[in-house]
């Protein structure tokens, strides 16, 4: 039983971590300047987080800095996608080398970044996930990875999960299961969306231990109902990262796997926010789970911020692809590829996945503290470095505290801390800094929600 409690503000608040790193003087436009700018000449569907939008010039490992120079702590990582620290020195070193040596020809000629990458990526995947496909988004390997399940098993139909997020271009939009991603075009064709395991708000809650098989067993029924009894696919991301950190239930993807499977389809694993050993215990989040999907999609952490996604499959799924020409200009570029092996290496040099569980575990004790402590807190869940806190108004009837939330991510960021939003609702704050979170950095996060929870 959490324990009720009246939260009050604390007086002091905290204060950011030390640290040596100075930023260059900005000297670029004023912010007002930019704001204008942008208002006028870019698109107005690119949306700003803060009722003041931030400016951020600069960015140092773990840490973001305004046209002011004033710090703060990056808990959102651009959105999951700086894994290991803005500007590392390591991978903006090798960039810059490459950059100053070929930046682009396209695959039509051979060239060691992609070829070399392709091996120590795969290296990385379970035996026999071998054949990378380089593309510039997690929309993008996401198509891709679609439509090579379609040509490889000549079915059409492919099931989702509800409140998954896959993408935003036609096809992956028709996989995203939210109202307010999908605009009214046509999209989603065969598309299906099974339940969500979400043990939260789902039927089957955390104390079911057979929660993982009873809501796969939807994937079976739309097979039935939905299809001609035969899919193409099945798409999950292994923690459901807009819908607002969804750990899947124990068991889950090898029941739903299963169920594919014995309906000819394959199973994509869209690691695009949890791979890269943003769960801490693995580097691929389907690993969480014991089981090996026939292709994975990636994106975001991949090259720390350089522009780039993948598909990675076996070969024989891989063929499929050379029926007809399939082409794409940037993707497997040497700058992005350079980008991309020195990720890897970076992830292996600088102990990020045993950072990823130990600063992840550490954050975690503190978010079930606070969650003892503010009765605004639903559910503290996540693995690793990648981490959700459902706000509800009412714990018994788990009102979405969306506003309240709103408020919290103000708080933080007057307090120094950047965090990120999700869930259908916008109610769940979403904790996936760069990996090179520190110690410090975790007791920061906890002490500034603590104190924007109070507030709220
Ligand atoms: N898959 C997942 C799980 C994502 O979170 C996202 C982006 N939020 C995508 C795919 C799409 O990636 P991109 O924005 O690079 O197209």
């Amino acid at each position: 039983m959490r324990q009720q409690g009246m939260a009050t503000a604390v007086t002091t608040p905290p204060s950011l971590p030390p640290c040596d790193h100075r930023p260059r003087p900005y000297a670029g436009p004023t912010k007002a300047e930019v704001l204008a700018l942008r208002r006028h000449y870019v698109n107005p569907a690119i949306f700003t987080y803060y009722k003041q939008p931030l400016m951020i010039v600069e960015g140092k490992m773990q840490y973001l800095y305004d046209e002011t120079g004033r710090r703060y702590l990056d808990g959102f990582g651009g959105i999951v996608t700086v894994s290991v620290g803005h500007c590392h020195p390591r991978i903006v070193a090798a960039v810059n080398r490459q950059n100053e040596t070929l930046q682009h020809t396209t695959t039509i000629y051979l060239n060691p970044a992609i070829a070399e990458y392709a091996r120590d990526l795969a290296a990385r995947m379970p035996a026999g996930l071998e054949v990378c496909y380089f593309t510039n988004s997690g929309s993008e390997a996401n198509d891709l990875a679609i439509l090579m399940a379609r040509v490889f098993t000549g079915n059409y139909d492919v099931i989702a999960l509800r409140n998954c997020y896959h993408g935003g271009s036609m096809l992956s939009m028709g996989l995203t299961s939210h109202h307010t991603w999908k605009f009214n075009v046509p999209q989603g064709g065969g598309v299906h969306h099974a339940v969500c395991p979400d043990r939260y708000r789902g039927p089957w809650g955390y104390d079911d231990e057979r929660a993982g098989e009873k809501y796969a067993a939807d994937i079976a029924d739309l097979v039935r109902f939905g299809t001609p009894g035969r899919v193409a696919a099945f798409i999950a991301e292994s923690i459901q990262g807009v819908g607002g950190a969804v750990v899947l239930p124990n068991g889950y993807l090898k029941a739903a796997y299963e169920h594919t499977r014995s309906a000819g389809g394959l199973c994509i694993a869209d690691e695009v926010q949890a791979g890269f050993t943003r769960t801490g215990s693995h580097w691929w989040g389907f690993e969480t789970q014991g089981v090996v999907p026939d292709i994975v999609t990636m994106a975001k952490g991949i090259g720390n911020g350089a522009a780039m996604g993948a598909v990675v499959t076996t070969p024989e799924i891989a063929r499929a692809l050379t029926e007809r020409i399939h082409f794409n200009t940037f993707g497997g570029n040497p700058v992005a590829c350079t980008a991309g092996r020195t990720v890897l290496e970076v992830i292996d040099s600088d102990g990020i996945q045993a950072n990823a569980a130990g600063i992840g575990a550490r954050l975690r004790i503190g978010l079930d503290r606070l969650a003892a402590k503010h009765d605004l807190i639903g559910d503290v869940r996540g693995l690793g470095l990648m981490l959700g806190v459902e706000l509800v108004k009412d714990r018994s009837t788990k009102e979405p505290a969306r506003d309240e939330a709103a408020r919290v991510l103000e708080t933080c960021r007057d307090l120094g801390l950047l965090l990120g939003k999700g869930g259908l609702f916008g109610n769940v704050l979403r904790i996936k800094p760069p990996m090179c979170l520190s110690e410090a950095d975790a007791d920061f996060v906890v002490a500034v929600l603590d104190e924007a929870l109070a507030r709220a």
